[in-house]
């Protein structure tokens, strides 16, 4: 543990208007806490920004004083990059603000707001921008890795919709960048997450959606889940961009629409969204149920900030976590297969195969015009192993190693950035071709590769 004095700790104080937690604070322990609750680190400060000029002096401070210093949005990112031993972590969980210019169709969110907290903004004006499937998330990680939800087939990926960012560099000092501005920068941050400095604020544009659209769950049994992933994979091929079903493999929650003798029993769950008018929306979730004989099914026209906290109940922080993530081009029958097998032996009542329908504008932008490099990928699966108590750590963490593994063969070789668990070294992988220019922009903003606890990229 770094030794500070408490004069240098009062000074910094005196220079920030937001709150400096250290050791000995009473809040110490809920604020280093972060949503895998696998990662149990002991930052030596934690320095609770209320605004840019806060994270300026953070980041003097650590430079002055050589801390290792992680930087928090929401505490999400799986392998828990924001939390180090000893670092001074910049916490900027308090610049939760989103601001919308409806009649510009822009917002700009602070680098602590949530998911939620951007939709609950934009949609009071029917505007959103595509993110992820989880309210708690932060759009700032999200953003910086790239960001998929149920939108982005129709909106693009939430990095393809960023179009300014204010950033504060490995110096101290407040930049900003945008197509014209620090253009490289701005390449950088599409993709490459937190390696070039802390972002303060992100502009982005904004598309018209709901409030309501067409969406909910579809739930089939287990024993039908390899014929139904076949029609689904016939189905994908030809589905409209507005329209995105993944689909998921686990116990079933016991949701309403189910009779309560299948809450708990192996299924698989195909939820879906469609981003466009109601009635096309429900002939295109009508479609779903000829794909086998589903238990039940929720679809219904429902508020988009509703279906945007669907899974929240599902991924509550606090549980123990060990994510792998392959990108797939085609789910292949003997894929297929194995997605079965695995399934049909899931580690714990927690755990799931999620497979994230991808395609449509995710892919229409060149693999080189943001750091993002995946845009021939179809589907992602993110292995969710989940569960409680450290004792099943060794199970859970194997079977999610050995799962990883039978489906290497059908993957792509590459990996989204932001689903790397603790203990990966997959950054490469996570780049591809993109890596080398991310490193020479790296060397421009950060030679000293001050920001360092994240994926890292490194200066070249
Ligand atoms: C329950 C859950 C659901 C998810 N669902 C999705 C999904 O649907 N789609 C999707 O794309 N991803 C999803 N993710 C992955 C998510 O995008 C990453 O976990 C992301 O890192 C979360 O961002 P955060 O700000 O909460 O993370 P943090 O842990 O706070 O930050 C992650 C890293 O990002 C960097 N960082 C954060 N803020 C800044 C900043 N302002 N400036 C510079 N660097 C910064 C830092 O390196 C930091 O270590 C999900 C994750 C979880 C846990």
């Amino acid at each position: 543990m770094v030794d500070l004095s408490s004069q240098a700790v009062d000074n910094l104080q005196a220079k920030v208007r937001g709150q400096i937690i250290t050791p000995s604070s009473a809040n110490y322990d809920e604020l280093r806490e972060i949503w895998n609750a696998m990662i149990d680190r002991r930052p030596a400060l934690i320095v609770r920004c209320s605004g840019a000029a806060d994270v300026m002096q953070a980041v003097r401070f650590a430079r002055q004083h050589q801390l290792l210093t992680s930087v928090r949005g929401a505490g999400h990112n799986i392998a828990g990059k924001s939390l180090h031993d000893g670092a001074l972590l910049i916490d900027l969980g308090a610049m939760n603000t989103v601001w919308v210019d409806p009649e510009a169709k822009i917002a700009v969110a602070g680098p602590g707001a949530m998911l939620g907290d951007v939709d609950h903004e934009t949609q009071a004006y029917g505007l959103a921008v595509p993110t992820g499937i989880n309210s708690t998330t932060g759009i700032a990680g999200l953003t910086l890795g790239g960001g998929f939800g149920w939108t982005s087939r129709s909106l693009g990926l939430t990095a393809d919709n960023l179009i300014a960012a204010e950033v504060v560099t490995a110096e101290g000092e407040q930049i900003r960048c945008d197509e014209n501005s620090h253009p490289d920068l701005f390449w950088a941050i599409r993709g490459g997450g937190g390696n070039f400095g802390v972002v303060t604020s992100f502009k982005f544009k904004l598309h018209t959606v709901g409030p309501e659209v067409m969406s909910g769950p579809i739930v089939f049994p287990f024993d039908q889940a390899s014929s139904v992933l076949h029609k689904y994979r016939e189905f994908c091929a030809s589905c409209p961009e507005e329209l995105t079903v993944w689909a998921v493999m686990r116990d079933a929650p016991p949701l309403p629409f189910l009779p309560p003798e299948v809450h708990g029993t192996k299924v698989l769950i195909l939820p879906a969204l469609y981003n466009g008018p109601l009635n096309a929306g429900k002939k295109a979730l009508a479609a779903l149920k000829k794909l086998g004989q589903p238990i039940g099914d929720g679809f219904g026209a429902y508020p988009y900030t509703g279906f945007q906290q669907a899974f929240d109940p599902l991924l509550t922080p606090g549980a123990r976590n060990y994510w792998k993530s392959h990108n797939f081009t085609e789910l292949s029958d003997e894929l297929i297969g194995k997605l079965i097998d695995y399934a049909s032996k899931l580690p714990s009542a927690q755990s799931e195969i999620f497979i994230a329908q991808m395609g449509g504008a995710t892919n229409r932008i060149s693999p080189d015009a943001t750091a993002y490099p995946h845009r021939d990928v179809e589907f992602i699966m993110n292995v969710h192993t989940r569960w409680d108590t450290a004792d099943q750590d060794n199970a859970c963490v194997s079977w999610a190693r050995e799962f990883y593994a039978a489906t290497e063969p059908f993957a792509t070789g590459g990996v989204y950035v932001n689903f790397i668990s603790e203990g990966d070294d997959s950054v490469r992988s996570a780049y591809g071709n993109n890596y080398d220019r991310l490193s020479r922009v790296k060397s421009k903003y950060d030679p000293d590769n001050f920001f360092r606890l994240n994926q890292n990229v490194r200066p070249d």
